[in-house]
C-alpha cells in the first residue's frame, strides 16, 4: 500500500493502478491483498489467464477484456498499456489483473514502466506463478535438496533477439530443475537441445496443463519421449518441468490423495 507521503508526490487528480497477480487459475489462489484491490477497483483490465470468476469480487467495476477473444488475435501490448495510462489519467483506480504473477513472463514489467514514465502511482501485488502451481499440482518438489539446489524459470518461446535467446545447452549443465513457460509448441526442439547439451534422455519431464483448475492434467515422460506429448497439449496453458525431482511426483500425489480438504492437513506420515 502507498503511504500518504508517497501519494502526495503524485498529481492528486491522477488515478492509480494496481497490477494484481490472479494466480494460476483457481480463484482461491489469489492473495488477500489482491482480493482487496479488486474490491476497491473502479476499472478492471484482464485477459485470458486470469479466472473471470474473480470479477465477482468487483461487481460494480467496469471490466475491460484485452485477451485473445477480443475480436482480433490479441489486443496489442501497446494498446493495453495506453489504456491503463488513459484510465488512470481519467482519475480511476484501475486493477490490471494478470494470470500468475504479474511480473513473470507477463509483460507486467513493461506496463509498470510505462505507468512510472507517465507519473502514475502503481502498486504490484504478487501472485502464485504457474511453475509453483504446477509443482504443487504434479506433486513435484522443485528444489528437493537431494536432487536440485536451483530452479530456473525459463521461456520456451523463441525470442527474436539474440541477446535474450535461451542457451539450452548451458541450462542443461546447471543441474537445476527447469520450469519452462510457453514451451508446448517447441517441446520437441527444447528436449533435443537439452539432450544435445548433456542431459540424459532418461531425465524425467512433467507437463502440467491448466494447473490448479478442474481441467488440470499431468503427463509424465522423459526427455527422450517428451516430443510425443506436444500434440496432446497444444492450445492449453502448459508448464513443463524437467529434472530428477519429477521422479518424486508419485509419492506426493499419493500423499495429496490422503489430504483432508477441510483442515488442509496432508498425512505425509502415512506414505511409505
Ligand atoms: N504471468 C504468468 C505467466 C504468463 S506466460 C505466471 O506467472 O504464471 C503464459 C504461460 O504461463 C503459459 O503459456 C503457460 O506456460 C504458463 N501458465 C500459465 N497458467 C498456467 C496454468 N494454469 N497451467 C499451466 N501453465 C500455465
Amino acid at each position: 500500500m502507498f503511504s500518504k507521503e508517497q501519494i502526495s508526490l503524485y498529481d492528486q487528480s491522477l488515478g492509480r493502478v494496481t497490477l494484481v497477480g490472479a494466480g494460476p487459475g483457481d480463484p482461491e489462489l489469489i492473495t488477500v491483498r489482491g482480493q482487496r484491490a479488486l474490491r476497491e477497483a473502479e476499472v478492471v483490465i484482464y485477459d485470458d489467464l486470469a479466472n473471470p470468476e474473480l470479477l465477482k469480487l468487483c461487481p460494480t467495476a467496469r471490466a475491460i477484456y484485452v485477451g485473445k477473444r477480443a475480436g482480433r488475435h490479441c489486443v496489442p501490448q501497446e494498446e493495453t498499456t495506453a489504456l491503463l495510462v488513459a484510465e488512470a489519467q481519467a482519475g480511476h483506480h484501475v486493477v490490471r489483473l494478470k494470470g500468475g504473477d504479474p511480473l513473470m513472463f507477463g509483460r507486467g514489467g513493461e506496463e509498470a514502466h510505462a505507468l512510472a514514465a507517465a507519473g502514475i502511482p502503481c502498486e504490484i501485488v504478487p501472485g502464485v506463478t504457474a511453475a509453483i502451481a504446477a509443482g504443487a499440482a504434479a506433486g513435484v518438489p522443485l528444489t528437493h535438496r537431494d536432487h536440485a539446489s536451483a530452479v530456473v524459470f525459463v521461456t520456451g518461446h523463441e525470442c527474436a533477439k539474440a541477446e535474450t535467446r535461451v542457451d539450452w545447452a548451458a541450462l542443461a549443465k546447471t543441474g537445476a530443475t527447469l520450469c519452462i513457460y510457453m514451451g508446448a509448441r517447441r517441446l520437441p526442439q527444447i528436449a533435443a537441445a537439452l539432450t544435445a547439451g548433456g542431459l540424459r534422455e532418461s531425465t524425467p519431464v512433467a507437463v502440467v496443463t491448466n494447473a490448479s483448475l478442474p481441467t488440470q492434467e499431468v503427463r509424465v515422460a522423459t526427455l527422450g519421449s517428451a516430443g510425443e506429448l506436444a500434440p496432446t497439449i497444444l492450445g492449453k496453458p502448459a508448464l513443463i518441468i524437467v529434472g530428477e525431482v519429477v521422479r518424486l511426483a508419485e509419492v506426493l500425489t499419493q500423499a495429496s490423495a490422503l489430504a483432508v480438504p477441510a483442515s488442509g492437513v496432508v498425512e505425509l506420515a502415512n506414505v511409505a
